[in-house]
């Protein structure tokens, strides 16, 4: 189809939905973004777009500004809590060297930057209630993990909680580690930080098992003190960022089956509203942008709109499911409690990483390597 006769609607003005604004109106769309927070403001935390949600912001021609915006990763390295280093695992290996760190407020400017400079009209402080009433061609519901547009396609699917919270804070940091980030490893606990901002900051990720429910919301505040209660057992590094953290947020984590429906005669869903994952493989970010470029792409290559969502979703739902899956798997391996099965481990990792580092960085190249752009750029 020819997107300059298209009027395209998008709910929700997140990663995925300012990504696929962008991606439409360079095909010639016109396109507006509804967002029902009164402004594009600073809210969450640090967030990693691995190669292949680069390759996304690379073909939307929004290369220099992640790489103005974000820092490089080098490496993840792998930490007993109380032991100390396990495993290195060196992210230069990869062969695309473009796995980043931002902030997501910074990541959300780029891209709002970027829908608007491409035409993008962009209508703050209004929520949609009713997709249905929005006169478009085609209604995008990027709206998150409560869409409106999601339960209209598939009625209600429930999640479960999978007894983890995370903590998330971002703390002050003196610029030493620019490119490395560390999991610290304990039983029924782990702590992920990594640096945002050229290292001024760190951003922490802290998840613990726990029975009790906690809401789903990434603005829950949490209580500092009570963070470091519960990670009290860990080593000086640990304890060390932990002690900075003066604001925490809350997030309990829940399972969301992925929809079995995405598109319906002019309506589509992607990133969160399709897929909500788990951040065990920080792939969250990436996706949306996936699914953003491929959701355009689709539709600039089918005869009709119908032929094109079918053609979205089934280029999608696969991969999207695939990646939601081994981030569900995923969480568990940090955790493990009992201590002799936890030596072991890393023991089973340390010699892994030291006999067959390349093995170590290649399991993870079908999610990496994927680059729904095929080199193009819009
Ligand atoms: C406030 C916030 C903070 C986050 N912080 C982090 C973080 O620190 N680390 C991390 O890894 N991930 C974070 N995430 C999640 C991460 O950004 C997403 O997993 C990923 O980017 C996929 O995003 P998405 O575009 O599908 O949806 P989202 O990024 O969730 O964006 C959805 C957007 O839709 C808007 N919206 C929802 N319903 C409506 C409606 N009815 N009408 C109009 N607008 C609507 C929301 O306000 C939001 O701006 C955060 C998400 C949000 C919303």
């Amino acid at each position: 189809m020819d997107l300059s006769t298209l009027d395209i609607a998008v709910i929700g003005a997140g990663i995925g939905g300012l990504a696929a604004a962008r991606a439409c109106a360079l095909r010639g769309a016109r396109v507006t973004v509804y967002e029902q927070a009164e402004q594009i403001a600073e809210v969450g935390a640090g967030l990693q777009i691995s190669p292949n949600g680069f390759a996304v912001l690379r073909g939307l021609g929004l290369s220099g500004a992640v790489e103005a915006a974000g820092d490089r990763a080098g490496a993840v390295s792998l930490h007993d809590y109380r032991r100390g280093p396990v495993l290195r695992l060196d992210l230069t290996r990869l062969e695309s060297r473009d796995y980043w760190f931002l902030h997501r407020a910074d990541l959300i400017d780029l891209l709002h930057v970027g829908a608007v400079d491409a035409g993008v009209c962009i209508r703050l402080g209004t929520r949609v209630e009713d997709p249905g009433a929005l006169d478009a061609d085609l209604v995008i519901g990027a709206d998150g993990l409560h869409s409106v547009l999601r339960p209209r396609l598939n009625g209600t699917l429930a999640p479960f909680f999978t007894r983890q919270v995370a903590w998330r804070a971002v703390v002050p940091h003196d610029g030493s580690r620019k490119d490395e980030a560390r999991v610290h490893m304990a039983p029924h606990r782990h702590l992920v930080s990594y640096p945002v901002r050229g290292g001024a900051w760190l951003n922490l990720v802290a998840v613990e098992e726990r029975s009790a429910w906690a809401e789903e919301s990434w603005s829950a505040a949490g209580d500092p003190n009570d963070l470091r209660a519960r990670f009290a057992d860990f080593g000086p590094a640990a304890k060390d960022m932990l002690k900075r953290v003066n604001k925490v947020g809350k997030w309990g984590l829940f399972r969301h089956p992925v929809a079995p429906v995405w598109t319906d005669a002019r309506f589509a869903l992607l990133g969160d509203a399709a897929h909500p994952t788990l951040p065990f493989m920080a792939q969250g970010a990436s996706l949306a942008l996936e699914d953003a470029w491929v959701l355009a792409d689709a539709v600039a290559k089918a005869p009709d709109m119908a032929t094109a969502l079918a053609a979205y979703q089934a280029r999608r739902i696969d991969r999207a499911t695939r990646v939601v899956a081994a981030a569900s798997g995923n969480a568990w391996k940090y955790h493990i409690s009992s201590k002799p099965l936890r030596l072991a481990a890393h023991v089973a990792l340390r010699v892994g990483g030291a006999v067959a580092p390349g093995r170590m960085m290649h399991q993870f190249d079908w999610i990496y390597g994927h680059d729904v752009t095929g080199g193009e750029t819009l």
